[in-house]
This record gives C-alpha cells, structure tokens and sequence, in this order.
C-alpha cells in the first residue's frame, strides 16, 4: 500500500473538518445561482423524478458551459419531464434536441440508460453511487456521486474540474491533477469531507465555490467562505509551511502530492500555482472532403441533401452533408476526383470533378481532433433519385436543415 500522504495534504482534525461545513454550506445558502435543474429538484417531493432532474443536468453540463445548457434543459424537461417519457423518445427526437451541444454520445446513452430502468429495472432508479455507477450507461464515478447525495441523500462525495481545483489549493497538491493516484486522493479527501446531514448540498456548495469564487485564473480568496483553511493562500501569504514534526517536509524529499522538484512553487502564480496537470496531448488534426448538393425542390425553396452517419463512433446518427475523410497531403485536383467518385453513390450518376465548386475550408476543434472540412457545393439539375441501399439521406430546406439533428460543425458548414 502506499504511504500515507504527509499531513499538510490532509484535513485530519474534525473540528477544522466541521468548520469547513458549517462556512461552506452557510455560504452556500446565501450566495447560490439560481438554476433551473435546482429549482426543479427542490420542488421535487419525489425522489425518483428528483434523482432524473439531477441526471439530465449532470450529464448536459459534463464538458459544457452552465449558460449553454440551461435553454437546452429547459427544453428537454418540457419534453420529456419524466424518464419513462425519455424511455418511449426515438434517438432521432433525442439528438434533434441535443443538437449543438456536442459530445453527442451523452444523450444517446443518456436515452438508453432510461430505457433500461424503464425495461430491466422495473421504472426504479438505482440509489446509491455504487449501484447507479455499475447499472445505468453513461453514469459514471461523478454523475452517480452527484445524483446519490442530491437525490438520495447518500453521503458521498464528488469529484469534478471544480472541486479538483478547490481541494488541490485547499491542501497545496501540485503533483500531476490528472494523475490516478492524485485523483484516488482526492476522492478519499471529498468523501471525507462531505457535510452527513446535507451531502447533496455540499457537494453542490463545493462545485459552487470553484465555479464562482475559487475561479482558475483570478480566484477572489478574499470573499472565500474557506479562506482560512486554503493552505495555498497561507503559503501566498506566509511562504513556506514550516515542516510538520515527524512527517515528510514537503517539497523535499519525493512526496507524492506536492509539485514535481523540476517546477517548484512559483511565487508570482500565488494560489494560481494549483492545480497542476502535465501538458495535453495536442489534439490529432484531420481534414475531410464535404460537398453541399443543392437543387430547386418543387416549390422552388433551394434544398439540400443531408445524410445520416454511422450509429457509433464520431457524431454517431449525426446528419451531415456527403464527406470523406482525406489523406493527408492529397493534392487538390486528387481531392476532387475523389469526393467526386463518393458522390456518385449519392446522386447515382457519374460526377465531374471539375464541376465541383470549391468554396473555403471550415474549421472546427472536437476535443481531440482538429478536423478541417473541405468545403465544395454542386448545384443537380433534375430529379435525384435517392439509392435505398445507402445509408438513409434526404433532401431539406435551409429550415429543416437548421431542426435535423445536425453538429455545429455541419451548420458552420452551410
Ligand atoms: Fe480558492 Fe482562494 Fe478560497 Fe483558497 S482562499 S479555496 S485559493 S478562493
């Protein structure tokens, strides 16, 4: 087993513990935002439809910004207000919705998880972090953290970006945030931490704080409800610790959460010198070959073909303009000849390359990918007619383009 980590990384005295609470949750109940998922689970007598207000919230804001979500929740709840009425939604009704929130992924599996309570689990939702973590898709350590204590009142901790970062200043961890091992630590410290009476409520407290106070780059420590006890504030303001007696002196010898020896405490960071992550790998770039067919429909409104992508993998079910990935380096002249041969199966006649009309290059940053579309157009006189074979693909209006379940990418496209 590992040693325990020196004591200045640790909350190890209860009363300090308590007080933590008592200011955090005090401050809590005075400064919190107004937001529609709290709203709704607080009027919520019923646990199980409190428990599916949390989840759709939890899951719309995973890599997402809270402004972004609140008019796509505020839609999703007047749809389907209850997951039985998300059980019986199609995945196209599903990702129409989602459209443009990215990372669609989410509200499919988000679908199929309230089916398989619907259908496996008798309409009951599992209750404790442990339970819906191994039996519902898409939920993982945080989201069944989140929905246990908020719903269920389980005492349990979460951790996320925010509490990642307020734990990490709170007790000076400047080892590697996204490491494993810095990570196990800091589930132990919030499960902890947490207040036993209203887990659900400090947790929220505590994402509240690192969303609003304990921001990355200007945190505002001196409004903080915790500041007395951030260890990186003290040292911003006392320098050094001085060594605790009979544990490691941090920093010196090879303690495991402390910053690595190579980049030591930076006095001009201040509090800002945590957390610390090892740099990201740059995402991955890929370009792809994407062509806007167009025709006259029959009431003369310009219409657009649009095809439906693979059911896994990228933008699954997604619909999208006819694309192709291209090798790297391919020439222009070879980029035509072969978005024009792939668009052969889609209008079922042969297509001149050169009468694709080249019109710029789209860029669009997925999270690991850096994806140029190649953006040509091809106005189709006559009738088209659609190879049921293929992939299923229809023609729309500008406007019933902008309702399909299409990507931002797609739209920037257009
Ligand atoms: Fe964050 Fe500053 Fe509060 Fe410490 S005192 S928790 S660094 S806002």
């Amino acid at each position: 087993a590992p040693a325990p980590p020196p004591a200045q990384h640790l909350f190890s005295d209860p009363a300090e513990i308590e007080a933590l609470r008592g200011n955090l949750l005090a401050w809590y109940d005075k400064c919190k935002r107004d937001l529609p998922w709290r709203r709704l689970a607080a009027a919520e007598p019923d646990a199980d439809r409190r428990a599916y207000a949390v989840w759709v919230s939890e899951i719309m804001l995973q890599q997402t910004q809270v402004a972004t979500v609140i008019d796509y929740y505020n839609r999703w709840m007047q749809k389907w207000p209850t997951l039985q009425a998300l059980a019986q939604a199609s995945l196209e009704e599903v990702n129409e919705l989602w459209a443009g929130l990215g990372y669609y992924s989410r509200g499919k599996r988000l679908q199929e998880a309230a089916r398989k309570v619907v259908s496996e689990l008798a309409g009951q939702m599992p209750r404790t972090a442990e339970d819906l973590q191994k039996l519902l898709p898409g939920v993982g350590r945080y989201t069944a953290g989140a929905i246990a204590s908020m719903s269920y009142g389980q005492a349990t901790g979460v951790v996320d970006g925010n509490v990642i970062r307020v734990l990490c200043r709170l007790r000076c961890i400047g080892a590697d945030s996204s490491s494993p091992a810095v990570i196990e630590r800091l589930w132990d410290m919030a499960n902890a931490l947490v207040d036993r009476s209203r887990p659900g409520d400090f947790n929220q407290a505590l994402m509240e704080l690192g969303a609003t106070v304990c921001v990355p780059k200007a945190p505002l420590c001196g409004e903080c409800p915790v500041k007395q006890h951030c260890r990186a504030r003290r040292r911003k303001l006392f320098g050094k610790p001085a060594p605790v007696p009979d544990v490691e002196d941090c920093g010196v010898g090879s303690c495991p959460l402390c910053p690595p020896a190579a980049e030591p405490w930076d006095s001009s960071l201040g509090v800002t010198n945590f957390p610390r992550k090892a740099a990201k790998k740059p995402p991955r770039a890929a370009r792809t070959a994407t062509c806007v067919l167009e025709r006259r429909g029959c009431h003369g409104a310009l219409e657009y073909l649009i095809v439906q992508r693979p059911s896994s993998g990228l933008l699954a079910g997604l619909w999208e303009f006819p694309s192709l990935p291209l090798a790297q380096g391919l020439q222009e002249e070879k980029q035509r000849e072969v978005l024009a041969d792939h668009l052969r199966a889609w209008t079922g006649r042969p297509v001149a390359a050169g009468g694709l009309r080249f019109i710029g290059e789209v860029v669009h940053i997925f999270s690991h990918i850096h994806q140029t579309y190649v953006v040509y157009s091809l106005p189709l006189d006559g009738d088209v007619t659609l190879d049921p074979a293929l992939s299923p693909s229809r023609w729309v209006t500008e406007k019933e383009f902008h309702a399909s379940a299409v990507s931002t990418a797609m739209k920037k496209v257009l």
